[in-house]
């Protein structure tokens, strides 16, 4: 590789541009930027090219069934299920690239996972408006460190032209009309254009979450739905983080468990459940994406 020589003046001998260590990292990085976006325009193209048909529900809802049974074991949580890498495998055969991963840019665990068996996998986002800026940074640095394609799904208004047609801060007053509007919506829509989607919810993220299982079907999107880290642990999950030096979002080290929009999200307090900072005081605990 080329050394690159930046304008930090001239060295005092020869008279010959400095080079720094700093110059030459960067010009790295921007060198795996481009051939990133450059596998990624080459898969579009290749996508673009393919008459992609989508399997009937009939047919998505038996493949659901044949994964429940070659990978459920003997049910959530059995020391029999498949790992999260054979459920992956499993659904790399069974759906190709008609397989997306959905991300809230929590961690960038699942997405790397999945991109391992799939590269330049879709990975959406929900890019509802009202994020905070460190998620914002997150998804940008997992479609800068990973093997994946970003796809920002977004609502159909904006948050000024929501605020302009159902007047400001929705979210205080009405946040399952929110919710629809910005999220489900939105990712019910993109979420047609697959046949199975990739979740990275977990049965320790809350008590409602207890018994989901590895594969199911999704009757509300008509897809397949796979959860490959189902019955990993937190201590699983920030390990394996660690262990592939994955982007995490850094509110999750400042008492974010679980992080959605800024106006919906707070801190937890020790002992109480990670999913308690989201929608606090109300009677609601999911987005409507997971029921
Ligand atoms: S989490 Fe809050 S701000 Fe985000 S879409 Fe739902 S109600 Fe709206």
């Amino acid at each position: 590789m080329t050394a690159v020589s930046v304008s930090l003046g001239v060295g005092p001998n020869t008279g010959a541009p400095v080079s720094s260590p700093l110059a030459g990292t960067a010009q790295r990085a921007r060198e795996r930027a481009a051939a990133r976006e450059s596998a990624r325009a080459e898969r579009r193209a290749r996508l673009a090219g393919v008459n992609r048909r989508r399997r009937s529900d009939s047919e998505l809802w038996e493949a659901a069934r044949r994964g429940q049974a070659e990978l459920g074991g003997s049910g959530p949580g059995s020391a029999d299920e498949a790992t999260a890498e054979e459920v992956i495998a499993w659904s790399v055969r069974e759906f190709g690239d008609g397989l997306a991963v959905a991300s809230s840019m929590t961690d960038s665990v699942l997405a790397y996972l999945v991109s391992q068996q799939l590269p330049w996998v879709d990975v959406l986002f929900g890019d509802t408006g009202y994020h905070f800026a460190e998620t914002l940074g997150t998804r940008a640095a997992v479609e800068h460190e990973l093997d994946v394609t970003v796809v920002d799904v977004r609502p159909r208004l904006t948050v000024a032209q929501q605020d302009a047609v159902h007047g400001p801060d929705l979210f205080e007053r009405d946040p399952e009309a929110c919710c629809r509007m910005r999220k489900v919506e939105p990712m019910r829509e993109a979420l047609a254009g697959y046949e199975a989607w990739a979740t990275g919810l977990r049965r320790a993220d809350s008590v409602s979450r207890a018994s989901a299982p590895l594969v199911s079907w999704d009757s509300s999107n008509n897809l397949v739905k796979i959860n490959p880290i189902a019955g990993w642990t937190d201590d699983d999950l920030v390990s394996y983080a660690l262990r592939h030096r994955l982007v995490v979002n850094p509110l999750l080290a400042d008492g974010y468990p679980s992080i959605g929009c800024a106006p919906c999200t707070r801190r937890v307090e020790p002992g109480e459940d990670a999913r308690a900072g989201r929608w606090a005081g109300l009677d609601k605990s999911e987005c409507g994406l997971h029921e």
